[in-house]
């Protein structure tokens, strides 16, 4: 599985970084993927990020 989040409709302060730090890290005002691949073990987190956040910035495939 891959993340991706749109920086132009993240607003950086939401709910992904606390969900699923392994992923998420909020660099100068928006939330960047840390990962090539998503590991398995934090799938769950992921998913769970992307159904959290408020503008649907997150995707994943
Ligand atoms: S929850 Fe969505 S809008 Fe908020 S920081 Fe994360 S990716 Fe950006």
């Amino acid at each position: 599985m891959k993340a991706k989040v749109d920086e132009g409709l993240c607003c950086g302060a939401g709910p992904c970084q606390e969900i699923c730090p392994e992923v998420f890290k909020r660099i100068d005002g928006v939330s960047v993927v840390q990962v090539e691949t998503v590991p398995s073990e934090v799938e769950k987190k992921c998913q769970e990020a992307m159904e959290e956040c408020p503008t649907n910035a997150i995707s994943l495939k």
